[in-house]
């Protein structure tokens, strides 16, 4: 089975971690670009690294961001010498990024980029940018319009949300690699991460929805017992007017969906969000170790597998 998983920072590596070990270069990754910025004169690209380092086994297992065996010598001595210190990068992680911003200088796509890192670290699948073209993600707050680091790191997601801007996305490009892997693939998996700002982020590049609505996609809830694990979204469900829960991440991606992954805790929930048209699958999707993330990407993979299957027996009814 051919997959393309589209994914944010920590919820998404996780569960792209889980697939990557089952499907190895049968996985692409479609990355959220939109929270990436420039820092210290540096190309800083979160999501990216996060599901990179994961996936070659390089991540912190602590934070779920940065590097393991990380050092912070360098942004010591930059606030040590009166320098921004609020956005934290570990010695390791910031060479990544000198690196990465040496390469974009020289003219190299971020795909490319992206692909050189990939094969370095080991990693089987192919991890692609959603775009090559920048289209940061602009939160809209009742402090005013925030870039999204300022609002996520800086404030601590405290001011409240009204709305987001994703800049420049309906022009943008997907990255090479993305259109195809879409057409090719059997089945799209959004993963467990913020829907407002890690995957709509990616929705709203050029043509990328209108190109998942042919598919068959599943997406699994970030959302358990009405609590996110880690991070706004449900603090964005609420102040935007919705209640926090796995029902309303089924209803916030709507039609885009063939089937939802939803958290044994939120069980009573599957008659509410059953429908003609959405297939639900009640299973655990906490994932504390690496064998969960493998036990839930193989539980999604079957839950796939079983709707195509059901598609195929009507088709030929
Ligand atoms: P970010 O860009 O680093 O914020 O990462 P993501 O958007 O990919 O992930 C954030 C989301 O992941 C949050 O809404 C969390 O609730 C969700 N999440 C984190 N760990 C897990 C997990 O083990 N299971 C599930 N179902 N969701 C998770």
């Amino acid at each position: 089975m051919k997959v393309v998983a589209l994914a944010g920072g920590v919820g998404g590596a996780k569960l792209a971690d889980g697939l990557a070990q089952i499907l190895l270069a049968d996985l692409t990754v479609v990355v959220n670009t939109g929270d990436d910025f420039d820092h210290l004169g540096l190309r800083i690209c979160p999501d990216l690294d996060t599901v990179c380092y994961t996936l070659a086994g390089l991540a912190n297992p602590l934070m779920g961001w940065g590097r393991m065996d990380e050092t912070w010598h360098a942004i010591e001595t930059v606030a040590s010498l009166g320098g921004p210190d609020w956005f934290n990068l570990g010695d390791r992680d910031m060479g990544t990024h000198l690196e990465r911003t040496r390469r974009l200088r020289m003219g190299q796509p971020l795909s490319e980029i992206t692909r050189v890192f990939c094969q370095a670290w080991g990693i089987e699948s192919l991890v692609l940018p959603m775009s090559n073209d920048p289209t940061p993600t602009i939160v809209l707050t009742d402090q005013g319009e925030l870039p999204f680091q300022e609002y996520f790191v800086h404030q601590k997601c405290i001011p409240k949300v009204t709305g987001f801007r994703f800049e420049g996305s309906s022009r943008a490009v997907p990255a090479p690699g993305v259109p195809d892997a879409i057409r090719e693939a059997d089945l799209i998996v959004v993963c467990p991460s913020n829907p407002w700002v890690s995957i709509d982020p990616i929705l709203a590049v050029g043509s990328i929805r209108a190109s998942l609505q042919p598919k068959t996609v599943i997406a699994v809830s970030p959302i358990i017992g009405g609590k996110t694990v880690k991070g706004p979204a449900g603090k964005m469900f609420t102040e935007l007017g919705f209640e926090s829960s796995a029902k309303a991440v089924a209803g916030h991606y709507g039609k885009l969906l063939t089937g939802f992954v939803l958290d044994q805790v939120d069980g009573d929930d599957e008659d509410k969000i059953h429908s003609s048209s959405l297939e639900v699958l009640v299973t655990q999707t906490m994932m504390k170790t690496p064998e969960d993330r493998k036990q839930l990407a193989a539980d999604v993979l079957s839950f796939g597998y079983k709707i195509l299957s059901d598609k195929i027996d009507r088709k030929e009814k």
